[in-house]
């Protein structure tokens, strides 16, 4: 499990410290942020390293520029949004190559707590090939380094992980040590019973995570559209539902070495199109020919209820039917409902689940809410994150 300097093990007092983040936020045609979301996440790094005397250079890349400069992926309006957040002037160096005359000079004139802003790191090619140039350049600015963007630990950038070749130590913002807190501690050191809830479209994208989880968790709870592989699996009829036939071997070898560790669905909401006023039914067992599958059904609901009951620990990835149609949602929130309700550390493990719990408006009933869409699936998978491991270790 990942032990790594803090950004509060740092003395920051008067030194001039690179911090990336995660300002990858959407911009309408006119370059206005629509959500702000991921720049109220980095507040807390930057308000303690400002608070703390520090000089602040901050980095991000925002969308995909390839390796030059695009006006329209310019971070200069995240500098006017951050100026407004903190309440002092953010000073943005538009420089096209990142670190060029603009921000030498900008950090030349810092003063503690002062906070300059460079452009898009994706302008510069070497930065997706972490290709040395680029990491020796952002070392140059600093005397420290920060990683708060957990949104890319799963890849290996100058930004994020060159970089820390030639700063150290290199150490995690706030938000990077609570996902390794919440997620990484969930899977890897949790308090029991950890039961995990799969649910989403595809076994076929979520194999890592089921073998993973398999190893660790008391109890795998498995819906959405992923669940009908595993009927097939158990020799049921899956009507018109998905099914992913190449995959429906694996399943039978998972049924069979987790033995009643997999909780699957008992009864199945169903229609007869895939829509949201589709003529629909609930039905147990085999799903019968011309019917598709698109949520789980109320005894199902109150199995999962049983199987979560005792939990100490829950890790949820993947809703549990198609609920971006209201009809078919009720599974999902009902689910969310659950999770708000236990005494048990609760997480949602990042991507459409994510969605389903802001749009049951549960989010705040949650321990934790994963950042990362990929990060947090490769958290899920065991695998390490190079964003993270390039860290210093305490
Ligand atoms: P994933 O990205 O694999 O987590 O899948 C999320 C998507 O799975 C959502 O868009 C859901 O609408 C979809 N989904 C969940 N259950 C079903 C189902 N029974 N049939 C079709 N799609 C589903």
């Amino acid at each position: 499990m990942y032990n790594k300097v803090t950004v509060e093990d740092l003395d920051v007092k008067g030194r001039k410290v690179l911090v990336r983040c995660d300002f990858n936020v959407p911009l309408d045609e006119n370059g206005n942020i629509t959500d702000d979301t991921r720049i109220k996440g980095a507040m807390p790094t930057i308000e303690y390293l400002v608070n703390n005397g520090a000089r602040v250079i901050l980095c991000s890349h925002m969308g995909k520029p390839k390796g030059e400069p695009v006006p329209s992926l310019s971070l200069a309006p995240v500098a006017k949004s951050l100026s407004e957040k903190l309440g002092k002037d953010v000073v943005f160096a538009a420089d096209d190559n990142v670190v060029g005359d603009n921000a030498k000079a900008a950090v030349a004139a810092m003063k503690d707590g002062d906070v300059v802003l460079l452009e898009n790191t994706r302008y510069r090619k070497e930065e997706t090939k972490n290709i040395e140039d680029f990491s020796k350049d952002l070392a140059s600015l600093a005397d420290l380094f920060v990683n708060d963007a957990f949104g890319t630990a799963h890849r290996a950038h100058c930004s994020n992980v060159g970089v820390t070749e030639f700063l150290k130590p290199a150490a995690a913002g706030y938000l990077i040590q609570k996902e390794i807190e919440f997620l990484g501690n969930a899977v890897n050191n949790p308090v029991r019973p950890l039961v995990a809830i799969l649910g989403g479209s595809k076994v076929s994208s979520k194999i890592s995570v089921i073998e993973n989880l398999l190893k660790k968790v008391d109890k795998l709870i498995i819906g959405g559209g992923m669940a009908y592989t595993f009927f097939a699996a158990q020799g049921k009829t899956v009507g018109t539902s998905l099914l992913e036939e190449d995959y429906i071997d694996y399943a039978k070898k998972m049924l069979s070495e987790a033995g009643d560790k997999i909780v699957l669905p008992v009864d199945t909401v169903v229609a007869k199109e895939f829509a949201n006023d589709a003529e629909s039914k609930v039905v147990e067992g085999n799903i019968p020919d011309g019917w598709m599958g698109l949520d789980i059904g109320s005894k199902t609901i109150e199995l999962f209820k049983d199987a979560l009951k005792d939990a100490k620990t829950v890790v949820w990835n993947g809703p549990m039917g198609v609920f971006e149609m209201p009809n078919f949602a009720k599974g999902t929130n009902v689910i969310a409902q659950m999770l708000a309700d236990l005494d048990a550390t609760t997480i949602i493990g990042g991507g459409d689940s994510v969605a389903a719990v802001n749009q049951a408006g549960l989010a705040d009933k949650m321990s934790h809410i994963s950042t990362g869409g990929g990060a947090s699936m490769e958290f899920l998978e065991g695998k390490d994150l190079p964003g993270i491991v390039a860290l210093t270790d305490k």
